[in-house]
């Protein structure tokens, strides 16, 4: 009896992990018009699924598996770099229905796209998108001159039903970030030289309070740091994989 209760266990164990192999992890959160499965693809490449609707930010190939992944309804891009921008795999993420949405910058590179500007709105079948200003203020690849200049990336605020998740690309503890407001889910870069250290996200995160927030596009950085600047507050701190 005990040696056919094992021998099943083994079959069991063995035929349940295959399905899930290679799926990227992932967290759910309920808002009014559905549960949204947040995907964390790598570094700044995240999928989004309310009821079936597919929003793609920043896929690019090299930071995760594709291959199960499916078809793109939306796809968001904070800008050009090559970290964030991969023009051959949005095409084939993409069907005919599929609207992608870059900064202006983007634009040759996906010339079906279309350029929301800082500051701008859309409304993609129910999902409100807003774009963000996404700029750095002290990190500069020479003198005067930012790895982000101000008013070329965005950072988008898009909102499923009563959600409003902070996607902010790569960008410093601007102003703009500081002031914003009712924000459930932030995802803020934490990596030097291109976005932010540690307590520059908890500089951020302390001035504007989103109730959950995943450091992402964190290379090398220690994540602890994060955790420990912002143990005493009420902000949920995530670590996932989003180196
Ligand atoms: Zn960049
Ligand atoms: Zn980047």
């Amino acid at each position: 009896m005990i040696v056919r209760i094992i021998a099943l266990l083994t079959i069991m164990t063995m035929t349940v992990p295959s399905f899930s192999q290679g799926n990227p992890s992932s967290d759910k959160l309920t808002s009014s018009a559905g549960i949204i499965e947040m995907n964390f693809i790598g570094h700044a490449s995240l999928m989004f699924n309310m009821n079936s609707f597919i929003v793609y930010i920043d896929p690019v190939s090299s930071m995760g598996n594709y291959n199960n992944m499916p078809k793109a309804d939306l796809v968001l891009v904070t800008h050009e770099h090559s970290d964030h921008l991969d023009a051959s795999l949005i095409k084939s993420l993409s069907k005919p229905e599929t609207v992608v949405i870059c900064n202006e910058a983007s634009l040759s590179g996906l010339p079906s796209a279309q350029a929301m500007k800082n500051g701008d709105r859309k409304n993609i079948n129910g999902i409100e998108v807003e774009a963000l200003p996404a700029y750095n203020i002290v990190n500069m690849r020479a003198p005067g001159q930012p790895f982000h200049p101000k008013g070329n990336g965005n950072g988008y605020i898009i909102t499923f039903g009563d959600k409003r998740i902070y996607v902010a690309g790569d960008t410093e503890n601007t102003p703009e970030m500081k002031a914003l407001k009712n924000i459930d889910v932030a995802f803020l870069p934490m990596n030097l030289p291109y976005t932010m250290t540690p307590s520059m996200v908890a500089d951020a995160a302390i001035a504007f309070r989103p109730k959950i927030l995943y450091p992402y596009h964190f290379g090398n950085t220690k994540t602890s740091e994060i955790v420990d600047l912002l143990k005493n507050t009420d902000i949920e701190v995530r670590i996932r994989d989003l180196k």
